[in-house]
């Protein structure tokens, strides 16, 4: 079965309007490719990156959002304020929300629910610490959060979830996970979905890794076969960069 190959850049808090215009005013010169390519500007510049992309197949999506709809929630955005400006795409569970914000499990299903149910696609992410690494406690790690956060869906459901493995030992620290530690994590992945659900689910999940990809270690990863693309940091701020990756996949 295909799967959606798809390369998303989480820009992070990184660029203000003008760097925002300029970054894609550069990536829309490079030639388009058989992908789904994806950017995640800031809050403030989505609406500025969705105009300037009007006429190009890069999809705008957002880094994240609450799971209400409405409310005295200072400083938070719904799904339905994203839906408003053409935001059908948000990145939920990133690693950073974890730590610095202290999302939850629990807290993350309830923004899943949300963004399905505003029809919104989801790219969830997982991943391990050093530590659970190192006790030998990832795969089960990464099974509690997929477990906690998702299984309660419906098979139908999946349609609109993608998942991201991204170790946190490789986030922005230059060190990725070999190609053995990603190819046996996703496997893994898809076998724990096929288990809860069906093989022909599993089989149509596209899984992306993250962590330190970059132009000289992307076509090894993108060549995996349970990798079907990646969440690329540092190196999606770069145009040059980004556009190496994706044409790699
Ligand atoms: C990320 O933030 O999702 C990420 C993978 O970052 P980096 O590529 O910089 O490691």
């Amino acid at each position: 079965m295909s799967r959606e190959k798809i390369v998303a850049g989480n820009w992070k808090m990184n660029n203000d309007s003008n760097q925002t215009r300029s970054l894609i005013g550069d990536l829309i010169k490079f030639n388009q490719v058989d992908a789904t390519v994806m950017i995640a500007p800031a809050h403030t510049n989505l609406s500025i990156a969705q105009d300037l992309l009007s006429k190009s197949k890069i999809e705008v999506i957002a880094q994240n959002m609450h799971f209400s709809d409405s409310g005295a929630y200072t400083g938070e955005v719904s799904a339905q304020m994203l839906k408003s400006i053409g935001i059908n795409t948000v990145i939920i569970g990133h690693s950073e929300r974890r730590k610095y914000f202290k999302e939850t499990d629990s807290e993350l299903k309830l923004k899943v629910d949300m963004g399905l149910s505003s029809s919104m696609k989801v790219i969830f992410c997982i991943g391990e610490e050093i530590e659970d690494r190192r006790n030998n406690k990832h795969f089960e790690v990464i099974f509690n959060q997929i477990n906690n956060s998702l299984f309660h869906l419906k098979d139908e459901s999946w349609r609109k979830i993608v998942l991201a493995y991204e170790p946190v030992w490789a986030i922005g620290t230059g060190e990725t996970a070999s190609l053995v530690q990603i190819q046996e994590m996703h496997s893994m992945i898809r076998k724990n979905i096929a288990d809860r659900y069906s093989m022909e689910l599993a089989n149509s999940i596209s899984i992306l890794y993250g962590g330190s990809v970059k132009p000289e270690n992307s076509q090894d990863i993108f060549s995996l076969d349970d990798v079907d693309g990646g969440l690329i940091g540092g190196a999606s701020l770069s145009a040059n960069d980004f556009n190496k990756i994706i044409s790699s996949i």
